[in-house]
């Protein structure tokens, strides 16, 4: 069964078509409908509260150095134009992931394509074939180098992630060094050039948790932009009932949890878990059967 992951929801129409149009941008920030999203340098959203905070075209006010992107048109026909630069006063920016859980779920489906392909601006500046500076094209869906040419176009980063469930429907969390204290996942890693993205999860569960996958299930995908993953959800099942081998650098601690250890856990506080907008968060629900009871007083 596919999963009903919460960033993988379809916002506005993309308008693809639309992009080429010369001058396209330039109109839509001198119009009043127009609805603008400020992404900072460093990858902050403009947001009030658990909202985007948005301003009009004719209100918006380009500052130096910005770059724009058309995001598409919603609905009721508004353009969205995302504006990547230097903070604008007036504005509280935040780190997405920090609002997205309780951000209504239409303008998360705007935040994160802006995000990624923000994201993708912020660190392409430069070709990669040849180092010098690049140019923002069609509505900023293609940056063409000033010095050899290359059309350079968005790009995300394949990752995986897996439930590995053993042969006594137990699943298995992980620890990684680079987590708060007491905090477990799933086993997760980015695809490797040549790779295919089953072999990816059996070659990440052997290389995380020294465990050998027997069969492979696709859960679904979903983008994640921090800062330009695609994150496909697997459930991998073990046969028997293998004891977690780990690296002790990347992964510090993984074993197995039945739902009343995982449950007992997490009540005592002995375990925190994922964010709910995650795919391991919807994994593990889908393992356990519902929403996972939140920790005790
Ligand atoms: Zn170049």
């Amino acid at each position: 069964m596919i999963l009903d992951l919460p960033l993988a929801h379809a916002g506005i129409d993309p308008d693809t078509s639309g992009r080429t149009r010369e001058g396209l941008v330039g109109e839509l920030l001198d119009g009043e409908d127009t609805v603008v999203v400020l992404v900072d340098e460093l990858g902050d959203l403009a947001v009030a509260g658990s909202r985007l905070d948005t301003v009009a075209g004719a209100d918006y006010l380009e500052l130096h150095g910005s770059t724009h992107v058309y995001l598409g048109r919603d609905a009721e026909g508004r353009g969205h134009v995302l504006a990547i630069g230097p903070r604008h006063d007036g504005h509280d920016y935040h780190d997405l992931r920090t609002v997205m859980a309780s951000m209504p779920a239409g303008e998360r489906a705007v935040a994160v394509p802006a995000l990624a392909i923000a994201n993708w601006h912020r660190h392409s500046a430069f070709c990669p074939r040849c180092g010098e500076r690049t140019e923002v094209e069609a509505a900023g869906w293609v940056r063409r180098c000033h010095g050899c040419g290359t059309e350079h176009y968005p790009r995300t980063d394949p990752a995986v992630i897996m439930s590995v469930i053993d042969g006594s429907d137990r699943l298995l969390l992980a620890h990684a060094s680079h987590f708060p204290r007491g905090r477990y996942s799933m086993v997760a890693g980015y695809v490797e050039p040549g790779e295919s993205i089953e072999h990816a999860v059996v070659r990440e569960t052997r290389e995380e948790v020294g465990m050998e996958v027997a069969e492979v299930i696709y859960r679904g995908s979903q983008p994640w932009p921090f800062p330009r993953s695609l994150m496909f959800a697997f459930e991998a099942r073990v046969l028997g009932t293998p004891e977690a081998q780990v690296d002790g650098v990347e992964i510090t601690d993984a074993r197995f949890f039945t739902r009343a250890e995982l449950a007992a856990a997490v009540a005592a506080g002995e375990v925190g878990l994922p964010g709910v907008a995650s795919v391991a968060y919807s994994l593990l629900e889908a393992w356990y059967g519902g929403p996972i009871p939140a920790p005790g007083p």
